[in-house]
């Protein structure tokens, strides 16, 4: 199976650009089309600004980090705090999000990380992934061919996550860097509420992956283990 379409699927705009930047930008290069998706648009990510007003800028923020690469930017819309994989109306908002977008391979956050938005929406896209490949589950977008291989993304800090595979994103980091540079409003928002740089955070992570496969910087994955999501070829770049 060749990949033409991925969709990578974050809890919040800054998320996979921390996660995924990279690999993201390697599969632009190559010519395979790419969706970025947030499950929210992270409105309360912020102090002193209303979350309607948050929630615009930070997906304006998204999408031109997406423009950076040539990608597309969705956001779910769902609340932020409030992803929940159990309702049955945010599970069709992100069947929708993956008929439209067609995967061939489909990232997402690792069941453990840190978050309850990151383990919920991990959940959900996992859920919906399969539902949309069902035809008898009725949404405006007609259903998908097959149920798409799942990978996971880092967890935030690398805390608790050994990678299965590793990509090389070395020559491209000054892109990944630049697509997270365009969340001024969360790099801000770290910065005064919790005392984190967040381009020094993501920039040690690379590193620290990278030590582990001998280059650079490298970004980590797993994959969900289960029936249908199996395939014999290497997915990722590289
Ligand atoms: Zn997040």
């Amino acid at each position: 199976m060749t990949v033409r379409r991925v969709l990578a699927v974050g809890a919040h705009p800054d998320d996979i650009e921390i996660l995924c930047g990279g690999t993201m930008a390697r599969y632009r290069r190559e010519g395979v089309e790419v969706t970025l998706a947030t499950a929210t648009d992270g409105n309360r990510g912020g102090m002193g600004v209303a979350p309607e007003e948050l929630g615009a800028v930070r997906r304006k923020e998204a999408a031109a980090s997406a423009e950076e690469i040539g990608a597309h930017y969705v956001s779910a819309g769902l609340p932020d705090g409030g992803v929940n994989p159990t309702d049955e109306a945010m599970r069709q908002v992100m069947v929708d999000v993956v008929r439209e977008a067609r995967p061939d391979v489909v990232f997402t956050h690792h069941p453990d990380d840190y978050h309850a938005d990151h383990a919920a929406t991990s959940k959900l896209v996992l859920d919906a992934t399969f539902s949309a490949s069902v035809p008898l589950h009725v949404s405006d977008e007609p259903a998908t061919t097959g149920i798409p291989p799942v990978l996971f993304m880092d967890t935030l800090a690398g805390i608790g996550f050994l990678p299965e595979e590793y990509v090389d994103i070395s020559d491209i980091f000054p892109v990944k860097r630049s697509m997270l540079s365009r969340h001024a409003s969360q790099i801000r928002w770290m910065r005064e509420h919790d005392g984190i740089e967040l381009l020094d955070f993501m920039e040690v992570m690379g590193r620290f992956r990278g030590i582990q496969c001998g280059v650079a910087h490298a970004e980590g994955f797993t994959s969900r283990h289960a029936w249908l999501r199996q395939t014999p070829r290497r997915l990722l770049p590289g």
